[in-house]
């Protein structure tokens, strides 16, 4: 049958989405790398972004590893998962986890299992979003909140973390940014992309400006067991009785298998402000909403935590590695004139970096300096403008320790070729 065509097709794409995700790191990542020239024989270095999961060194348990086999093998959780939530025993393990470091116990009610943190981010912003609410985000930051918020039409508003302050959050800012529609405001503990991990101290000073201004903490707390500087990880959770929390976390970091997908999102509440404000009900919709994490994977939970002695070996194994590589970094940086760290990181697997462009021929800014970079020496970095700071870039210490070493030595062939002369 021949049937005319129309005059025009009606649908088109969301655009909204397009110009959303456009912020996201995988995105300008994705790009350089797009720009990565055949003429080099040499190996690409990936400093980038942050999934070392590819490395020997970084490889994860086997009793993470045995866990998820036992799981499927099981047979038990082949199901839909019937519980909004997650699975409960899953839920339990992850809240007596947690509670260890808490001032109070959480319960297996107050966790939400979700398809990794970025998840979190995403059901936060669902819930968050209303007429005129407004949420502050830590400049630099980590993008995918500024592009969730503007998908779901949250505005944000973004405060400044101060790098002479070891990346403290700059409190000031965060009054002078909040109005009576601002709901809540992000921290990153250990940061990504500064590589600072807070002192309690300061954390309290975070909860005590959220209660003035009558706000909840969103805590991502990615990266809560990758500290190995001299401020002790300090949970967010500590201080929800002065103001309400929901952290997130996952294991993508904590066992360096981000394609596992799977996290939580915690409700610190012990006042039942969360829940009093329809904030827990709203979240339990976000989970009818989306598809849960894995069912086999929430099965593998418990196990995974249970063997806890496998884990501790693995973990001082890799926070080793990345003391050593996190020093590397610091070291080698320091030796190149046009680059400039403020702060030596602590946790995460990132250390931010300023360019001194006025020491650099024919490179106008970060953007610039990424793609000469990925061009001539095949290394690619992170550069700021994808966190919100112009004219840094984002190194990952994630490594070998031998490619860091090769990665960063060509950054300095690099810069040294580009020196004024
Ligand atoms: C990696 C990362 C995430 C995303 O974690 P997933 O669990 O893999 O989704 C969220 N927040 C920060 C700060 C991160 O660095």
């Amino acid at each position: 049958m021949e049937v005319n065509g129309p005059s025009e097709w009606r649908f088109q794409a969301n655009r909204h989405l397009i110009a959303a995700s456009s912020r996201c790191v995988r995105k300008v990542v994705g790009s350089l790398i797009n720009s990565l020239g055949n003429e080099d024989e040499r190996q690409a270095i990936f400093l980038g972004h942050g999934d070392p999961s590819v490395f020997p060194s970084f490889r994860t348990t086997v009793s993470a590893e045995d866990a998820v086999v036992n799981a499927i093998r099981s047979g038990k959780y082949n199901s839909y998962c019937k519980n909004l939530q997650g699975l409960l025993p899953a839920r339990r393990a992850i809240a007596e986890e947690l509670s260890r470091d808490l001032p109070y116990k959480l319960s297996a009610d107050d966790v939400f299992l979700t398809s990794g943190c970025k998840h979190g981010i995403r059901s936060v912003a669902e819930v968050l979003a209303g007429p005129n609410a407004n949420i502050l985000l830590p400049r630099p930051g980590f993008p995918d909140y500024e592009a969730h918020a503007s998908f779901y039409h949250l505005e944000f508003r973004l405060f400044n973390l101060l790098p002479e302050k070891g990346w403290e959050v700059d409190l000031q800012s965060v009054e002078a940014l909040a109005d009576h529609n601002t709901v809540a405001m992000v921290i990153i503990n250990p940061n990504n992309p500064c590589g600072s991990v807070y002192t309690s101290h300061h954390l309290m000073k975070v909860a005590e400006t959220a209660r003035k201004l009558g706000i909840m903490v969103i805590s991502d707390e990615a990266y809560a067991t990758i500290n190995f500087g001299e401020n002790p990880f300090v949970p967010m959770g500590t201080f929800a009785s002065v103001a309400p929390v929901i952290t997130l976390g996952s294991v993508s970091k904590r066992l360096f298998v981000p394609g596992w997908r799977l996290g939580w999102l915690v409700t610190n509440d012990p006042n039942h402000i969360l829940s009093k404000t329809g904030v827990v009900e709203s979240l339990e919709c976000c989970q009818i909403m989306t598809s849960d994490a894995a069912t086999f994977l929430q099965g593998a939970i418990p196990e995974m935590i249970e063997r806890t002695k496998e884990y501790e070996e693995f973990h001082s194994k890799v926070i080793k590695i990345l003391r050593d590589t996190a020093d590397i970094c610091y070291a080698k940086i320091k030796d190149i004139p046009c680059l400039y760290c403020p702060y030596k990181p602590q946790g995460s697997m990132f250390m931010l970096v300023k360019l001194n462009l006025e020491l650099l021929e024919e490179i106008h800014d970060d953007m610039e300096f990424c793609v000469k970079l990925v061009k001539e020496e095949s290394v690619i970095l992170l550069p700021g403008v994808a966190l919100g700071l112009k004219n840094w870039v984002r190194i990952s210490f994630a490594t070998e320790p031998p490619t860091l070493e090769d990665g960063l030595d060509r950054l300095k062939v690099f810069c040294q070729r580009h020196f004024k002369k």
